[in-house]
């Protein structure tokens, strides 16, 4: 359901909401108040707002870190092939 590969899921750092897609804190009980991360101007207020972050629910699904992808691979600088 997540758009983040498994290997890339770090810890979980909150709770995102997939109706507004904004990022409300662990100790946010409910979808309410300020988010710690979302868009500045949402035209219409989420239908989610003010419900709680339960579980059971589906509109909403731990937001996790994502981490850097290995360095495996050198970044690829293009030569400067000037005359
Ligand atoms: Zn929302």
């Amino acid at each position: 359901m997540s758009r983040i590969s498994t290997d890339r899921r770090g810890r979980v750092v909150g709770r995102f909401c997939l109706g507004c897609g904004s990022v409300y804190t662990q100790h946010s009980g409910r979808h309410a108040g300020k988010p710690m991360y979302g868009r500045d101007h949402i035209s219409s207020p989420c239908s989610h707002e003010g419900r709680t972050f339960d579980p059971t629910e589906d509109w909403w699904e731990p937001a996790v870190e994502v981490l850097s992808p290995e360095p495996d691979s050198p970044s690829e600088t293009p030569a400067d092939s000037a005359t």
